[in-house]
């Protein structure tokens, strides 16, 4: 284990990755040596953007900072954690409902694995709304979310015809 070096993982389904999650990450990057960026993937569960292109994404933003890396996992975070050498789990916090469904999932990875800590973020203000699943919904209505997409990607690809619903009609 690299113990002097502090390295986090920051896990999420990042379906689709948006500003709220560019934020807690460049601000992670004082905090960390080093961040490893965890798509989580679920073999049954269908996402609304392909793994593929959600990993992309990071890659594209992130392709000039050394310290960031992503990679996909599936099963435990413990175990991504364990596999990447991480002491902290990089997780933001933007609601109250947020911080109770983090509480539980942070205490128990605490008991499951002494070593690994988890570190929370609170939103910057105006970033709080922003979530995920509002963003998919604004998408799938045909809507333009293209402002809570971070600026350096290709807004084009957040287009419904790119999401794996789309994608299987063909
Ligand atoms: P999950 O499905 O595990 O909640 P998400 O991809 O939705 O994964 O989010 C990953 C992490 O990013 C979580 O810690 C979440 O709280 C954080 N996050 C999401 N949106 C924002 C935001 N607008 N501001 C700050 N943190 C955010």
């Amino acid at each position: 284990m690299e113990s002097n070096r502090k390295i986090a993982i920051f896990p999420g389904s990042f379906d689709p990755f948006t500003t709220g999650h560019e934020s807690i990450i460049n601000r992670g990057l004082d905090l960390f040596d080093k961040i490893i960026i965890g798509v989580g993937h679920n073999a049954t569960k269908t996402s609304f953007f392909p793994l593929e292109k959600r990993i992309s994404w990071i890659e594209q933003l992130f392709a000039e900072e050394p310290k960031i890396s992503v990679a996909s996992y599936e099963g435990l975070t413990i175990d991504f954690a364990k596999k990447h050498q991480a002491n902290y789990i990089l997780r933001g916090l933007r609601t109250a409902a947020d911080f109770e469904y983090e509480r539980a999932i942070a205490q128990m990875n605490k008991t499951l694995s002494q070593g690994l800590e988890s570190v929370f973020l609170l939103t910057t203000p105006e970033l709080t709304p922003v979530t995920s699943t509002i963003v998919r919904d604004i998408i799938r209505h045909g809507g333009d979310a293209s402002i809570f997409i971070p600026n350096a990607l290709d807004k084009s690809e957040f287009a419904l015809k790119n999401t794996v619903a789309a994608l299987k009609k063909k």
